[in-house]
């Protein structure tokens, strides 16, 4: 089946098919974190989303050019910077070395360039000097660049291609300063910003004065220097559809950089928000959650990532502390599983599983329908247990179902659980069990069950004997 994916450009599923002629390279742009503070769960939803189009993609035998941007230098972070006193790098390092930590605890794959919008300056400048050549730009006599509306629109171009806007209201010529603004607010944004006292040391020489980009400007810059000026896939969460990537469109469109016939980006992408216990995450509501308040609290980057990936991406998501508990238990469930077919595979060489996999594309090729994906490898789960209950499995069986799973899990990066060490006191008390056992001290043997079970292990009792597992 061909993988469809729903464009927000077109607002309908479309068959992906790439710009390269070979049908095998594949540009990937997601816009990437603010580093002025640290990235929150709804940030990683949406980045999680983009790690999972890069691995369907690749799972699919395309080659992907994924490209990540830090957006380091934005109005957010310039007052941080003035709160803070610390030079801009200083301050924005912090953040992004947080960022590709929690990158790592959540296994997502580094994209392959993750350019710093502070080391693109003369890729924006330049981009600013076309659209002020052709005219869709004009200077103000503060040192500042603003794009102009009514000139692109003028020339024939669609400003609100990815949102619906209403133009009765808008006044002419006026102007936004601002990096982020309502739809109703829509105005000439700046791609320039002329320095202020406020800006401190965060500014960069221009032909026009000292000042710094606006931040439409940084991801058009980027995307074009390091795609191309025309590529396959731009993602990012819903949010940004409006003003941003709708600048971004008028802003790398209106340079004309595109080969005829090509538009900027031929698949938008679009993540919807996550919701934490109903509600918007906000510090005063007190649902607001980085990656590592939730590690703070016991949890791991696997069922973190695992409940993120579990609704389909234009779904919006609750995320709740008892779902990262179902999370958990859930993972236990197909860990267990796939133990089991480890120890009946062996060193068994695999075959191959089409079933499990053919079920497991279908739904993804459906607009990444993952939570079909995963509905699919839990009905496995239920009858692999099953047969191997009735032991209707040889080694054969179980090498090629670990197969496929390998395969899948490529896609869903959930991997195999980390190795728990069994303390000493907990071992000591497995053998005190068995030697009760051995014993025939029954009652004995039933109150070191319990008592293990109140320290959060489990007994097993396997062909090659007991063993303790975590709760
Ligand atoms: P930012 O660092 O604010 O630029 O955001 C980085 C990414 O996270 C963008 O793609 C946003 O659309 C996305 N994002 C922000 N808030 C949420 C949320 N609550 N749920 C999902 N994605 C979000
Ligand atoms: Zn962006």
């Amino acid at each position: 089946m061909a993988l469809k994916l729903f464009n927000t450009l077109s607002r309908s599923a479309q068959e992906f098919v790439p710009l390269d002629p070979a049908g095998k390279r594949v540009g990937l742009y997601c816009c990437g974190p603010t580093v002025y503070d640290f990235a929150h769960i709804g940030n990683w939803r949406t980045f999680i989303f983009g790690d999972l189009v890069r691995r369907y993609l690749e799972f699919k035998g395309f080659s992907v050019l994924h490209v990540m941007n830090i957006t380091d230098v934005d109005d957010k972070i310039i007052k941080k910077v003035r709160e803070s006193n610390l030079p801009l790098r200083e301050f924005t390092g912090t953040f992004e070395s947080a960022f590709f930590d929690d990158l790592k605890a959540l296994n997502c794959l580094l994209p392959h360039q993750t350019p710093r919008a502070t080391e693109h300056i003369p890729e924006i400048v330049s981009l600013i000097e076309k659209l002020l050549a052709r005219g869709l730009a004009y200077k103000t006599p503060d040192g500042s660049a603003y794009f102009s509306i009514e000139k692109y629109r003028g020339s024939g171009s669609q400003y609100g291609q990815l949102v619906k806007l209403n133009f009765d209201e808008m006044r002419v010529g006026e102007r936004v300063r601002t990096d982020e603004y309502a739809k109703e607010a829509v105005a000439d944004f700046a791609l320039w910003k002329a320095r202020v006292p406020e800006d401190g040391q965060v500014f960069w020489p221009s032909p026009w004065g000292p000042g710094r980009p606006g931040w439409h400007i940084e991801c058009s810059a980027m995307s074009m220097a390091l795609l191309g000026p025309s590529f396959d896939l731009h993602l990012g969460g819903e949010d940004l559809m409006f003003p941003h990537h709708e600048d971004e469109i008028a802003q790398s469109e209106g340079a004309a950089l595109q080969p005829q016939g090509q538009r900027f980006v031929k698949y938008w992408l679009h993540g919807a928000h996550l919701l934490v216990e109903g509600k918007k995450m906000s510090k005063s509501l007190g649902n607001f959650f980085t990656l590592r308040d939730l590690l703070a609290k016991g949890f791991t980057g696997r069922e973190i990532r695992y409940l993120l990936l579990t609704a389909r991406y234009r779904e919006t998501f609750n995320f709740t502390l008892e779902g990262l508990q179902g999370a958990h238990t859930a993972l236990l469930r197909l860990d267990d599983c796939l133990k089991k077919l480890r120890e009946l595979a062996g060193d068994t060489i695999a075959t191959d599983h089409p079933a499990l996999l053919n079920q497991f594309s279908d739904s993804l090729d459906d607009d990444l329908n993952i939570a079909g994906a995963w509905g699919a490898i839990f009905d496995w789960v239920r009858e692999t247990n099953k047969k191997l209950a009735e032991n209707a499995l040889d080694a054969s069986n179980a090498a090629a179902a670990l197969a496929a799973w390998e395969k899948l899990d490529s896609v869903l990066g959930v991997g195999s659980p980390p190795e728990v060490a069994v303390p000493p006191d907990i071992a000591t008390l497995l053998e005190a069990r068995q030697a009760a056992r051995k014993a025939k001290d029954f009652k004995r043997a039933d109150a070191i069950r319990d008592e293990l079970k109140a320290k959060g292990w489990t007994i097993e009792d396997t062909p090659k004997g007991a063993r303790v597992k975590r709760l």
